[in-house]
């Protein structure tokens, strides 16, 4: 059993996300107290509630506390099994937050699982379902795992309503293999597109000027998608910057009470940040690569490393989550004239290969 206080560190949802998925991998019982205490609202919330139901149903799991607002819970799981399963977060929670709770997991199960999910994919504190379809999931593809990603229906706050597949392979014979990503490589190309439905589409063009004069932008790198059938009213704007060994995405989202200068100009100043660096990876995927990697140093028995833009206190309190669970060393060191950071992941003791 592997005892979590939750408030350590940033003390937010991610401890509980990555102890489920590093307790299904490893098949440890963890007992988690303090959960989010520090938190305006303490305790597990809706969004949290439905990552536990989904750990649970793929790895057939023995759990306690799993209620609104409780601050402990245990959790004993199964073997996790693939095969399809259905799950709702109820509300505008987001979506993409359960899927990367259960994927860990499904990328060492014994079948590949297709996985249908409703609820927000576009929210505030998370990311989007298009950074996590073209940033994360090709650097988790690049592991050696097939995944297909499908975007059914955008899904904003408060309304919910949207909906996602996954077709998730578990990894093949050769296992998880780690790589190096240490420099982004030549820009290959940047857009911005807005998705703006249930919603005046002059607020899309809004935004988009505005972000074009910010970047320096030429107008046909901007684009307002089509708008699905029972789609919004929702506001996100994306920047995609694609480069030789990643791509990244930057995202805002629209509020009543935010004028669409204010989201252009959020998206912007993020693009910026990341410019202003040579690292390959931005603050969010600094913070969200790192687990995939050390499942993949862990089964090879080798290093990896990867730069990254930042080292946030919720990505520091990731690296130690993870070091709970997995014998695998995770250091940083800042890069040379404030370029980023470093990020090494070693196998410890017996694990190297
Ligand atoms: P809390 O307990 O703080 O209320 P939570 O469970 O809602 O938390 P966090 O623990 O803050 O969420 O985790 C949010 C996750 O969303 C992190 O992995 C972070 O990298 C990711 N994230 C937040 N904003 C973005 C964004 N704009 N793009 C990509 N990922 C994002």
């Amino acid at each position: 059993m592997i005892h979590i206080d939750a408030s350590q560190g940033e003390g937010g949802g991610q401890i509980l996300r990555t102890s489920l998925a590093l307790s299904m991998v490893t098949g440890q019982p963890i007992l988690l107290d303090q959960i989010r205490a520090r938190r305006p609202k303490p305790g597990l919330m809706r969004q949290h509630l439905t990552c536990v139901t989904a750990a649970q149903a793929i790895s057939g799991a023995q759990v306690e506390g799993a209620t609104p607002g409780s601050q402990t819970l245990r959790f004993t799981p199964g073997p996790v099994r693939g095969g399809e399963h259905q799950f709702s977060v109820g509300t505008a929670g987001s979506v993409m937050l359960v899927l990367q709770t259960v994927w860990p997991a499904l990328l060492l199960a014994d079948a590949p699982a297709r996985l249908t999910l409703q609820g927000g994919t576009h929210n505030p504190m998370a990311p989007s379902f298009h950074f996590v379809e073209r940033a994360y999931a090709p650097l988790v593809r690049r592991l050696g795992v097939k995944a297909d990603l499908r975007l059914r229906r955008c899904g904003f706050y408060p309304g919910g309503g949207g909906e996602i597949e996954a077709e998730l392979h578990p990894a093949g014979v050769d296992g998880l293999q780690p790589f190096d990503l240490t420099e982004r490589g030549a820009l290959l190309g940047e857009h911005a597109e807005c998705l703006i439905p249930g919603l005046k589409r002059s607020i899309a063009e809004r935004e988009l000027e505005v972000l074009r004069e910010q970047l320096g932008w030429a107008l046909d790198h901007s684009a307002i998608p089509v708008t699905r059938q029972n789609e919004g009213p929702g506001n996100a704007l994306l920047a995609t910057l694609r480069h030789e060994h990643v791509t990244e995405v930057f995202c805002s989202l629209g509020q009543k009470t935010r004028s669409a200068e204010a989201v252009a100009k959020d998206v912007a100043r993020q693009v910026k940040h990341y410019l202003g660096s040579t690292a390959a990876l931005g603050p969010y995927l600094t913070d969200q690569w790192v687990l995939p990697l050390a499942l993949a140093v862990w089964c090879s028995g080798r290093s990896a490393r990867y730069t990254g833009t930042d080292v946030s206190l919720h990505a520091a309190t990731n690296f130690q989550t993870i070091m709970r669970f997995l014998p695998v060393q995770i250091d940083t060191h800042a890069l040379p004239d404030g370029q980023g950071v470093q990020v090494t992941l070693a196998p410890k003791g017996d694990n190297a290969a």
